[in-house]
């Protein structure tokens, strides 16, 4: 294949992702690590419409995408309907639960609403090849990894954004017409 002429805009992935150097934090849930309270508190501290999961705070390896929405009708039904799940319940999305205390509250798996395989871009992805693969597969959002760790994400808005700074014009105008 013959490489496209060159970008005049040479931005790559870790210019456009969020969170930015003086931003809080990518929010991230972890794999088995968390309560159902904590992960409440985490979503409705924040109003993004999703979140990675990673294995660990320690190890931030990507597991899966979860949307916000899914996210709070499930703990939602399961504190109405399912026995046992509580705000120390444990939320598993992982394959197997953990081994744990016998007296421990039931645990809430939520493997089942997690995107298994989330799309991803490394850091050093130049943003005209990350601005194709949002148009041509249509995606809302994509994460960004550098040797598999996970270091942020990148919104349909954001390319919008990146676009209209570059393009100086009205962002919905450029991706999408
Ligand atoms: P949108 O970009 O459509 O407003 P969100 O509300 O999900 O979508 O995201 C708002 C901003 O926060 C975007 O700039 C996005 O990159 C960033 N963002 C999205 N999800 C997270 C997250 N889990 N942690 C930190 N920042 C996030």
């Amino acid at each position: 294949l013959e490489p496209k002429e060159e970008f005049e805009h040479s931005s790559l992935a870790v210019d456009v992702m969020r969170p930015r150097r003086s931003d809080p934090a990518l929010a991230v849930l972890t794999q088995e690590g968390m309560t159902v309270g904590e992960v409440e508190s985490l979503v409705e501290s924040t109003h993004y419409s999703g979140f990675p999961v990673v294995v660990s705070q320690e190890s931030p390896r990507l597991v899966g995408f979860v949307f916000r929405r899914d996210l709070l009708i499930s703990i939602d039904n399961a504190r109405k309907r399912q026995e046992g799940v509580v705000s120390a319940s444990l939320v598993v999305f992982s394959e197997h639960a953990p081994s744990q205390p016998p007296d421990a509250p039931s645990p809430l798996r939520l493997r089942g609403i997690m995107d298994l395989s989330p799309f991803t871009v490394t850091d050093h992805t130049p943003m005209d090849i990350t601005v194709d693969i949002f148009r041509k597969l249509g995606l809302r959002q994509c994460l960004v990894t550098h040797n598999g760790r996970l270091l942020g994400i990148i919104t349909k808005k954001d390319i919008l954004k990146h676009l209209a700074q570059i393009a100086n014009r009205d962002p919905e105008s450029i991706l999408f017409n």
